[in-house]
């Protein structure tokens, strides 16, 4: 017997689910991204215009823009290990070419490695300390659920 089109579509509709329906969480899920860019730029993960940090690495208690609460943040030792971890990846690695290929005197060596390594290290924490509080609010983690 042939089908029509309407058996084939009610016979791959799904089966109705007798799972008791999940309560809807008073918002969805925040965009990672975004969050992760404006923490990034030191800015609130919530509008990304109000300033994140004040200061070289202290957070603000609230984002003057619009009044998201910063104090959930619990940042800790996560942008300092994640600046370490970018930074020994980048500069050993020249390290190793420099030395190899150019064998420059020890203490010019030094100095621009010095140098270079703490740059890179000033630059980056505070904007690791902004992408990871920018994590933290898009996964609603620690008090960062809590409806303003
Ligand atoms: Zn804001």
């Amino acid at each position: 017997m042939p089908q029509t089109n309407q058996t084939l579509v009610q016979s791959h509709a799904p089966a109705p689910s007798h799972a008791p329906a999940q309560p809807e969480r008073p918002e969805a899920d925040r965009p990672l991204k975004p969050a992760l860019l404006r923490g990034w730029r030191r800015k609130c993960p919530h509008c990304g215009t109000g300033p994140l940090l004040k200061g070289y690495l202290k957070v603000h208690s609230d984002c003057a823009v619009c009044g998201e609460d910063f104090t959930p943040q619990r940042a800790d030792d996560g942008p300092a290990y994640l600046t370490i971890l970018v930074v020994g990846h980048v500069m050993i690695p020249l390290l190793h070419i420099a030395f190899v290929f150019y064998r420059p005197e020890p203490l010019t060596l030094f100095t621009i490695f010095a140098l270079g390594t703490t740059a890179l290290t000033l630059y980056l924490l505070p904007r690791m300390k902004g992408a990871v509080i920018g994590f933290q609010w898009a996964r609603r983690m620690h008090g960062f659920d809590r409806p303003m």
